[in-house]
């Protein structure tokens, strides 16, 4: 285990986002005036590779002095060498404190795209979503082999998550996972999977068990123990404005059920990449106890999970996805 600053690593997805607000949506063959064009940066990976950054960095004036990050954060994944979209999104992670010297630029592929139209009168949306360089993330491992803790979803082919799983669990690195998009998994990505992060419809479909079961005045316990007896140390199941439910392996063991802690109350404004806050939170607890840990120190879930409901309850509050995820001395001054 590396004796110095805990180290993340973030395998996943990076997309740039291009939003037009329109007046209605346009017809087929339709020309139509919009209203305003924006881009921003996004993907899960990235997303959740950014709040690991923020959440463990004092404030944006701080971000890229290494003295003041209590965590070292390493974003694994790809994008196009060529296209316009590349450095600019490099260069947007930098300054927020990444290591992005891990992120392939190839050859002859474009970074990943979604193309989002927004309804000004309704706020609906509609998304294409153009993976380009994410489905070329290279299928051989990734890690250098001195991290704490990995971070997965599902953006990037499956093959290279599996993999690289499996590296960093054979060489005792923490992984949390939060498979969204969610598809079936074999049971063999559960054995010995430290840390599983799901909403309610990727608990449904993961667990098999129907979605109007899966709510926050249900007893999560018999979902959470279908992964733990699957092999997952911690279960832990986001339930939106509801607050989290967790399960762990050792009070499954003493059958003791799991528990719901309550969201923080506050003025909802968007709820875009509060999911992505969550996870990259609490992968920062989970690194930052590592040490502790070595020394005898359980690995405390309800201090992490309070922290990351701090901090997603903060992203809540803002407009956007990464633009609205907080430094740590938001979380601290909350
Ligand atoms: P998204 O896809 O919108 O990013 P998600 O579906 O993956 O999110 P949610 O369960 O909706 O995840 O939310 C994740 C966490 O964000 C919650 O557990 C909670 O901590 C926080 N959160 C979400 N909605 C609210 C809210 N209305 N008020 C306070 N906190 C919230």
């Amino acid at each position: 285990m590396n004796t110095s600053k805990p180290i993340i690593a973030i395998l996943g997805s990076l997309n740039v986002d291009l939003v037009t607000r329109t007046p209605r949506i346009p017809a087929a063959g339709e020309t139509l005036e919009a209203l305003s064009f924006n881009t921003g940066h996004g993907g899960k990976g990235a997303n959740q590779a950014v709040a690991c950054a923020r959440l463990s960095r004092p404030s944006k004036s701080s971000a890229t002095s290494s003295s003041s990050a209590q965590v070292d954060v390493r974003m694994i994944g790809a994008i196009g060498k060529d296209d316009a979209f590349g450095g600019p999104f490099l260069a947007a992670l930098e300054a927020d404190g990444l290591d992005v010297t891990r992120v392939r630029r190839l050859e002859g592929q474009k970074t990943g795209v979604a193309v989002i139209t927004v309804e000004e009168r309704t706020g609906e949306n509609r998304i294409m979503f153009v993976p380009g360089a994410n489905h070329s993330v290279p299928r051989e491992p990734l890690l250098d082999g001195d991290e704490d803790v990995l971070v997965l979803q599902l953006e990037t082919p499956l093959e290279v998550v599996f993999l690289n799983m499996q590296h960093a669990k054979e060489k005792g690195v923490d992984v949390v996972i939060n498979p969204a998009p969610a598809v079936p998994l074999p049971d063999d990505v559960y054995a010995g999977l430290d840390h599983l992060i799901v909403n309610e419809s990727e608990a449904a479909l993961l667990s098999g068990k129907p979605a109007e079961e899966i709510t926050p005045e249900s007893d999560l316990s018999p979902v959470a123990a279908e992964f733990i007896e699957k092999g997952v140390k911690n279960v832990i199941i986001t339930l939106g404005g509801a607050g989290v439910f967790y399960q762990t392996a050792a009070r499954h063991e003493q059958s003791q059920s799991g528990s719901l802690i309550p969201a923080k109350k506050v003025k909802v404004v968007d709820t875009t990449a509060a999911g992505d806050t969550f996870v990259g939170a609490y992968a920062v607890a989970v690194a930052k106890s590592k040490a502790s840990r070595a020394t005898g120190t359980p690995f405390d879930i309800d201090s992490a999970i309070a922290f990351a409901n701090k901090a997603a309850a903060l992203t809540v509050q803002k407009n956007g996805a990464q633009d609205a995820i907080p430094w740590l001395h938001e979380v601290d001054d909350a």
